[in-house]
């Protein structure tokens, strides 16, 4: 049985471009999965922000609260420094007062701070509504692009898979069993130019009878890797 050293060739080209058209369609896939965990990433990113907006206003209105209520009783100690019976009750409660307009004026300057810091936080959630925005975009992008591709390279591989049978018609009856079994197993990666000797599969040398076998264009395997050997051109 005799197969030259074009058809296996041809086939192993074949195989080639089927294997790297099945992986380009594969990556597609991946592409998006990377493009979504974006977006999933920058939307927590803007749920972290936004609770710690809500958080920064709760501990505002807290400290609203307290310094009304403060200042509530001020007005009442005031109201009852004209009920002192002494002197000492007078300078005490006056004393008090005092010390509460101190803390209330800090608690003041405080919330000031708290409505600034709020304020500026507003920014930082408009970035991330921003970047959840472009990466959603992105990720709808990148989904077109790779569905458009993917029907591209589909159509390819129908075409290449066609002329694989073609090309197969080409193999002797009897050796089909042994080449089915090596490029099922191993797809492109189960042939090899052999060039100089050489197994191009795995750099191993070839004995000069396997050399013979080829020119007498015999179905001839590699000892050390398997694949199904061709002469180069
Ligand atoms: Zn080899």
């Amino acid at each position: 049985m005799a197969i030259t050293a074009d058809t296996l060739r041809t086939l192993h080209r074949l195989h080639e471009q089927l294997a790297d058209l099945r992986h380009r369609l594969a990556r597609g896939p991946k592409q998006v999965v990377l493009r979504e965990q974006n977006v999933k990433a920058r939307e927590a990113d803007l749920e972290e922000v936004r609770e710690a907006v809500k958080q920064a206003k709760l501990k505002a209105d807290r400290q609203q609260l307290d310094l009304k209520a403060s200042e509530q009783r001020n007005v009442d100690w005031n109201a009852k420094l004209n009920t002192c019976s002494s002197n000492k009750e007078f300078q005490t409660l006056k004393e008090q007062i005092a010390a509460a307009e101190m803390a209330n004026s800090v608690l003041a300057d405080e919330i000031l701070e708290s409505l600034e810091r709020i304020d500026a936080m507003g920014d930082k959630v408009s970035e991330a509504e921003e970047a959840v925005k472009a990466t959603a975009a992105e990720l709808a992008k990148v989904k077109e692009q790779i569905s458009a591709a993917a029907e591209v390279i589909r159509g390819d591989i129908a075409r290449l898979e066609a002329e694989l049978v073609d090309a197969e018609k080409a193999l002797p009856v009897e050796f089909r069993g042994d080449y089915d079994r090596v490029v099922n197993v191993k797809g492109a990666d189960g042939m090899s130019e052999a060039e100089d000797g050489v197994c191009n599969g795995c750099g191993q040398k070839i004995t000069p009878n396997m050399q013979n076998e080829l020119l007498m264009h015999r179905p001839t395997f590699c000892k050390s890797c398997g694949r199904l050997l061709y002469l180069p051109e």
